[in-house]
């Protein structure tokens, strides 16, 4: 996988490369699904939710350019996957996912593999994680219809975002840089991601 689809798209970053050579993929997905988990495609992991593609985790990773010492906002936790090669690459992992049962088990996973960098939260990540701000580094790993106004606030100046922006069905990959007050945004490719629900994403419907 490591090879075919991460590394030959274009991934250099020898630090993400060798996360996504640790964290293995099938450990986050359901037993019957473990023979498809490094095929370069989301895969569902229960409560309409999915785990992303490997190519676009290493691809945003890489995007928040990450050294070492950073402490990380995760918007989407899901899985766990993305949170699990995000602990070998920063700090700190704060992730926030707003479906209870996926948060649970997200943080078990995660304990239980030693993981001890990472803090899995239930609720609304549209309005960020107020007690732990400033954050160096913002992922969302879920498809807003808008930069969430709360999430810019919470991101350190000089630091930097990663965010799918654009309709229901398909987005934009950006990258949100503040400097000083200024923030700056910059395109980067078409990607496809289930929506960003709450206060500051898409109107809840049917709850
Ligand atoms: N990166 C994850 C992984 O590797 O498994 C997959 C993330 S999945 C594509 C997007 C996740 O965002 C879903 O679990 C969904 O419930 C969550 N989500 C959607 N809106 C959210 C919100 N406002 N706050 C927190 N999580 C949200």
């Amino acid at each position: 996988m490591i090879d075919l689809q991460i590394r030959g798209r274009g991934i250099h970053d020898s630090r993400v490369l060798a996360a996504m050579e640790r964290v293995h993929r099938h450990e986050f997905v359901a037993a019957e699904l473990a023979s498809s988990a490094y095929e370069d495609c989301p895969l569902p992991i229960g409560s309409g939710q999915t785990i992303s593609q490997p190519y676009m985790v290493a691809l945003m990773s890489e995007l928040l350019a990450l050294q070492g010492d950073e402490r990380v906002l995760e918007i989407g936790t899901g899985s766990g996957y993305q949170t699990a090669i995000l602990a070998q690459l920063c700090r700190e992992v704060y992730s926030v996912e707003r479906i209870p049962r996926l948060a649970v088990a997200a943080q078990e996973h995660l304990q239980r593999c030693g993981y001890e960098n990472t803090r899995v939260y239930t609720g609304d990540g549209t309005i960020g994680l107020a007690e732990f701000q400033p954050y160096d580094r913002i992922i969302v790993t879920a498809g807003a219809p808008a930069l969430p106004q709360t999430l810019a606030d919470q991101l350190n100046p000089g630091g930097r975002l990663v965010i799918p922006i654009g309709d229901r069905f398909l987005q934009k990959l950006m990258v949100v840089e503040k400097h000083g007050p200024e923030i700056v945004q910059q395109e980067v490719c078409g990607c496809v991601f289930v929506p960003l629900l709450g206060k500051e994403g898409w109107k809840v419907y049917n709850e």
